[in-house]
């Protein structure tokens, strides 16, 4: 056992667990210590500040400079309180993943003295220098000004020595250079618009909110195994690997009892996170080897998002600890799943309504069809789009790559739904009845079991799971705030155009209800187009679904384009969310990050290829045929011809196989070249699509022939049983 694979594994095999100790106390006396919560500002802050706070948290209130004064000095106090010695506003930028620069509380003031200082001008806004920061051209480095302005409706929260302020990162000029602005504005837009329709049904709120509950998965290797892999560490994906022979095909792993080591990693992360206010509340094995899901309580879309990016950076640090690497890679190994974060998305007012839950009443259950109506509408006229705000270069090898959920944006509901909006479709006039409501639909109940019992299909992208919509085509490794924007900016001009149609129908003379039943009944007829409940994954769905006019290309640059339709640059501008600047320059990064992942996976690749594989190919083709000379030797010729059949046929695949995956490589480096010197960032990016990413495929196929030729004693990289059984 002389290689350092081997000395890897060894190390994986004996490492021992590290037992998480969690306090032995009620979850309930720590939850949250580490976040500036209402509880932690009744010791800070005074009862007016208080006040004016939760007005901007509640209703977008300002805040005076006054008022930011005393928060900033409240927050201050409290956060020394708890140790911290910096600060640092916290944004999330389009580079995936969060950024923070941290500033000393400490202001020394030349005297040879300090004190510590942080002021509400400094709460409020900091311009850090932007310049390395992904704008889409948006901003020339000669003018890398850009600002972070704190978002009041997260609450500040501690890591480590350091207090976190969650902000938006915007350009001089306004435009978004980050995910949280926009997601805000669609916040805003989709309440203003759910608002404006709910009055109809007489409910008047001030607010509607879009709740997210998203579900992480993820993959744990052990860390020494993971040292020992360049493609990991490099590119977040194995670019080569044979199968093991038992992976995920006996289904033992799902819902199957957690491992000793992962479940003290999961017990930690778990402290953490209550610690500071995540609401975690599920944890289990998910279908592939050390594959696993994390998830919360559902909350407000900003909040659960915010909580969702400091979940994916604290796994990281936990897992450290436990000698483990978390991969969110979305595709991390071939030939077993790959990892998304569900996004369960819904509305619903401060009141407790949910829009997307059925009720008792008719009139109830009118509400409850009129949203899910023109959900289904904005899904089906911008599916395109939705796809578009979830496909990476890292999430395409799960959307259409024959794994859940497919590359066609369509919508499950389940029988019960599906059956309402038929009679629904069927049905005219409402049957006047006495009684609270004084009518009735003529369809028939949606029972109110609905929401537990709803029938479950595991492959549609956008699937009603009996209170919400449960959208699995987003990634693990994504900001959910791409795919929740897009969703509540595309139900917000949905239910616009709804208001409309429906005034009109008033306006002409329709009684109120009827002209909201009317109205209902001819969206869904519009879009019912988007609805699929069977198997997503089969021939014929794909040829049905062109033919329904859904969008099936699967080629992520060119399904960009759909950031830049027409419809889309109109909807965006409607409802306030982005102009076409901002969008323009999304789309520019977009594609821009596209090539840089391929770009890196093809180098490593390339690296892999020539310097750990071929190498260690040759060395071992060389003992064979040393072997096969000193057979000559021994054998009369008839013998020979026998004997060394076998390995003068593995000598032949060797070569074969070293020969292909030496001129590929070389030729995929090339091509690379070739297509990064183009000038046009969408044109590179079809390029790598199209004419670089075949090599990866093709390379691969003679590595993994030859790591199963090639004594595994010389073999170099930590194989899949063992990254993947290994705990
Ligand atoms: P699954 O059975 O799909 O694996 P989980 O229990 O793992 O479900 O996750 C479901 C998620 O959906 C949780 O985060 C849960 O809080 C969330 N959820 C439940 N109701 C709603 C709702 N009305 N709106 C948004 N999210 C919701
Ligand atoms: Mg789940």
């Amino acid at each position: 056992m002389s290689n350092s694979r081997f000395r890897a594994v060894e190390e994986a095999f004996v490492r021992e667990t590290v037992v998480a100790v969690p306090p032995a106390r009620a979850t309930s006396e720590y939850y949250g210590c580490n976040v500036f919560n209402r509880k932690n500002m009744r010791k800070y802050l005074s009862a007016d500040t208080r006040q004016k706070v939760y007005e901007s948290i509640e209703q977008g209130v300002t805040l005076s400079r006054e008022v930011a004064e005393h928060v900033a000095a409240g927050m201050k106090r409290w956060a020394m309180d708890m140790g911290a010695t910096h600060y640092t506003h916290w944004f999330q930028p389009l580079t995936g993943g969060t950024a923070e620069k941290h500033d000393s509380f400490a202001e020394p003031y030349g005297k040879g003295e300090s004190l510590e200082e942080f002021t509400g001008k400094l709460l409020c806004q900091q311009e850090p220098d932007a310049s390395s920061f992904p704008s889409g051209g948006l901003r020339n480095t000669f003018e890398a000004r850009g600002y972070t302005a704190w978002d009041p409706s997260s609450p500040a929260f501690i890591m480590g020595d350091c207090l976190c302020i969650p902000t938006v990162f915007i350009s001089y000029t306004g435009e978004a250079l980050d995910y949280k602005a926009p997601l805000l504005k669609s916040e805003t837009a989709v309440s203003k618009a759910a608002a404006e329709v709910l009055k109809y049904f007489g409910i008047e709120e001030d607010f509607v909110y879009s709740y997210l509950g998203w579900e992480q998965e993820y993959f744990l290797v052990d860390a020494a195994l993971y040292a020992q892999r360049p493609d990991l560490i490099m590119a977040e994906r194995t670019l080569v690997g044979h199968n093991s022979a038992r992976n995920q095909q006996l289904e033992d792993h799902y819902f199957g009892s957690i491992p000793g080591r992962v479940i003290e990693f999961m017990k930690d992360l778990e402290f953490e996170c209550y610690k500071l206010g995540i609401p975690i509340k599920t944890r289990h094995n998910e279908v592939a080897p050390n594959q696993f899901e994390i998830a919360p309580v559902f909350e407000q879309a900003n909040l659960a998002i915010d909580h969702n990016l400091v979940l994916m950076a604290l796994m990281k640090t936990v897992a450290e600890k436990h000698g483990f690497k978390v991969l969110l890679h979305e595709k991390p190994f071939a030939g077993v799943n790959g990892s998304g974060k569900h996004c369960n998305w819904s509305l619903g007012t401060g009141s407790g309504i949910g829009l997307m839950s059925p009720g008792k009443t008719d009139e109830e259950n009118l509400r409850f069809l009129t949203f899910m109506a023109n959900v289904l509408k904005a899904v089906y006229d911008n599916n395109a789009l939705l796809k578009a705000c979830v496909l990476t270069a890292s999430n395409a090898h799960r959307l259409g790559a024959n794994e859940a959920p497919p590359a066609i944006i369509s919508s499950f509901l389940g029988t019960q739904v599906t059956t309402a909006f038929n009679e629904l479709l069927n049905s005219t006039d409402m049957v006047k009845i006495s009684g609270k409501s004084g009518y009735s639909l003529g369809i028939p109940q949606i029972p109110q079991l609905l929401i537990d019992n709803t029938d479950r299909n595991r492959t549609s992208p956008f699937a009603f799971t009996g209170n919400r919509f449960e959208f699995r085509a987003v990634g693990s490794s994504a900001n959910c705030a791409s795919a929740i924007t897009v969703l509540n900016t595309i139900t917000a001009y949905q239910l616009e155009r709804f208001k409309e149609a429906v005034d009109k129908r008033i306006a002409a003379g329709t009684p109120v209800m009827q002209a909201v039943l009317d109205e209902t009944r001819e969206t869904y007829r519009a879009c019912q187009k988007v609805c699929f409940d069977g198997n997503g994954y089969s021939d014929e769905w794909k040829a049905e679904a062109a033919k329904r006019g859904l969008d099936c290309e699967t080629s992520a640059p060119v399904v960009y384009d759909a950031f830049l339709s027409p419809q889309t640059l109109e909807i965006y501008k409607d409802t306030n969310v982005m102009t076409d600047v901002e969008l323009r320059a999304r789309t520019e990064i977009n594609w821009e990050i596209y090539c840089k992942k391929i770009e890196i996976e093809v180098r490593v690749l390339a690296d892999l290829t020539a310097n750990h594989i071929l190498p260690v190919a040759t060395r071992y083709q060389s003992i064979l045929l040393d072997n096969v000379s000193k057979m000559k030797e021994i054998f009369s010729p008839g013998e020979y011809e026998q004997v060394a059949a076998g390995e003068i046929q593995i000598i032949k695949d060797i070569a074969i196989h070293t020969s292909e995956a030496r001129a590929l490589a070389i030729e995929m480096e090339k091509v690379c070249d070739e297509v990064s010197a183009c000038e046009c960032e969408r044109s590179k990016a079809v390029g790598f699509h199209d004419k670089v990413i075949p090599y990866l495929e093709k390379i691969r196929e003679h590595v993994d022939a030859l790591e199963m030729i090639v004594d595994d004693d010389m073999w170099p990289l930590p194989k899949y049983r063992e990254l993947l059984f290994i705990r």
